[in-house]
C-alpha cells in the first residue's frame, strides 16, 4: 500500500468564501476543545453537535471531527487544540473534472459548494487516478497557508501485494552504493571504498596502456571484475539479511535496463553509465538472494523517483546531487533516501 498526500490549491476563492472557510475552521477548533471536555464521547455522532452550537455545521466535518479527538484522547495527547482544520471524507469530498478544468465540491455552513481548483500539471495525472478509481483517496484537509487555500488530500493505491506486506525500496548511487528504505527507517551502503578502488585500477590499467602491454590491461581488468563481483555479493548478502530480520515481504528496485541499454542514463548522475554493469550484477545478486528466502522482487519503473517529493511535486530541478529539495513545498531528503522510498512506493507503476 503506497501512499502520497496531493496539495490542490483551491482558484482564486472569494473573499466570502475565504472567510466562510475561517470560519469553519474556528468552528470546528472550538467544538473539538468542547468535545474533549464532554465525557461521552465513545458513543458520539453528529448529532452531539446540537449540543455544542445551533449553528448548520455539515456533519461530514463533525464526523472527523469526533474521529480526531477520539484518537488524541486514546493516545492520551489530548491537550487544547490551537487549530482543526476542517476534514471531508471521500463521501463528502468529490473531485470532478468538467471539461479542462477540475473541481472539488464538499459541504460548507451554507450549501454544497463547487470550486475549481488549481490543477499542476504533475497532478492531473493523480487527479485523474482519483475521478476513475484507480487511487483511493482519503479524508481531505482544508487549510490554508501563506494566504492561499488548499485541500490535502492523501491517496494511497495497491502495487498488488497485500495490505500488511512490508516493503523495502532500494535506490543505487555511487556515493551511496545502495540506500534500503522500508517505510521512513532506512539503512545507507557506502560506496566510497568502491569509487576508490576502482579509480585506482583505472590508472593502473592507464599507465599499462602507454607501455601497451594488452595482456596485463586485460589481466587488471579481471581482477577488478572478481572484486567487485565480491563486493556486490556481500553488499547484496547485508542488504537482503537487512530485509530478512526487518519482516520485509517485497523488495522493489528500479528497472535498470535502460541504463544498461542506452548510453544516456535517465538519471541525473551522470557516472551512473560507468557502473552500469556492476549496479545490474548489484541488482541480480539481491534479486536471487531475496527470492531464495521467499521475499518477492519487484521491478519498478525508474521515471520520477529521483524528482518527486512525498507530497507528490515533481520536478527535474529538485534532486540537486545528493540533495533533494521540492520547489514546491520545500520538503529536504537526502535525495538517494527520497529514491529509495519512491522506488519502494512504485510511484510510476512497476515495470512490465
Ligand atoms: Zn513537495
Amino acid at each position: 500500500m503506497s501512499t502520497i498526500t496531493l496539495r490542490i490549491e483551491l482558484h482564486k476563492p472569494t473573499l466570502a468564501k475565504q472567510v466562510m472557510y475561517q470560519k469553519m475552521t474556528e468552528m470546528n477548533t472550538e467544538f473539538a476543545n468542547w468535545l474533549l471536555l464532554h465525557p461521552p464521547i465513545n458513543q458520539a455522532t453528529s448529532k452531539i453537535f446540537k449540543e455544542f452550537s445551533n449553528e448548520n455545521f455539515p456533519s461530514a466535518v463533525v464526523n472527523q471531527t469526533i474521529r480526531e479527538v477520539k484518537s488524541q484522547k486514546k493516545n492520551q495527547n489530548a491537550r487544547t487544540f490551537r487549530k482543526i482544520w476542517c476534514c471531508f471524507n471521500n463521501q463528502n469530498l468529490k473531485i470532478e473534472k468538467n471539461c479542462a478544468f477540475y473541481t472539488v465540491s464538499f459541504p460548507t455552513l451554507e450549501k454544497r459548494v463547487g470550486v475549481p481548483v488549481v490543477a499542476k500539471s504533475f497532478q492531473v495525472a493523480w487527479l485523474n487516478k482519483i475521478i476513475n478509481g484507480t487511487v483511493k483517496q482519503g479524508a481531505g484537509k482544508l487549510y490554508q497557508k501563506k494566504k492561499k487555500w488548499y485541500f490535502a488530500i492523501p491517496i494511497t493505491w495497491n502495487v498488488e501485494s497485500t495490505q500488511d506486506e512490508k516493503i523495502m525500496g532500494i535506490d543505487l548511487g555511487l556515493r551511496y552504493l545502495a540506500v534500503a528504505s522500508i517505510g521512513t527507517k532506512s539503512i545507507f551502503f557506502k560506496g566510497s571504498h568502491v569509487a576508490s578502488s576502482r579509480r585506482r585500477y583505472a590508472s593502473r590499467r592507464r599507465k599499462l596502456g602507454q607501455a601497451k602491454k594488452r595482456q596485463a590491461i586485460k589481466k587488471s581488468q579481471d581482477k577488478e571484475s572478481r572484486w567487485m563481483k565480491d563486493q556486490n555479493h556481500k553488499i547484496s548478502r547485508q542488504i537482503v539479511n537487512h530485509a530478512i530480520s526487518n519482516g520485509v515481504g517485497v523488495i522493489r528496485m528500479e528497472d535498470l535496463t535502460d541504463i544498461r541499454n542506452t548510453a544516456k542514463s535517465k538519471k541525473t548522475d551522470p557516472g551512473r553509465n560507468l557502473h552500469s554493469w556492476s549496479f545490474y550484477q548489484l541488482k541480480e545478486f539481491i534479486q536471487y538472494k531475496a527470492e531464495m528466502v521467499g521475499i518477492r522482487f519487484e521491478l519498478v519503473n525508474p521515471e520520477y523517483t529521483s524528482q518527486t517529493c512525498k507530497n507528490g511535486h515533481q520536478a527535474k530541478a529538485n534532486r540537486n546531487g545528493l540533495k533533494f529539495r521540492c520547489k514546491e513545498c520545500g520538503h529536504t531528503c537526502h535525495a538517494d533516501l527520497n529514491g529509495a522510498i519512491n522506488v519502494g512506493k512504485a510511484i510510476s507503476g512497476l515495470a512490465t
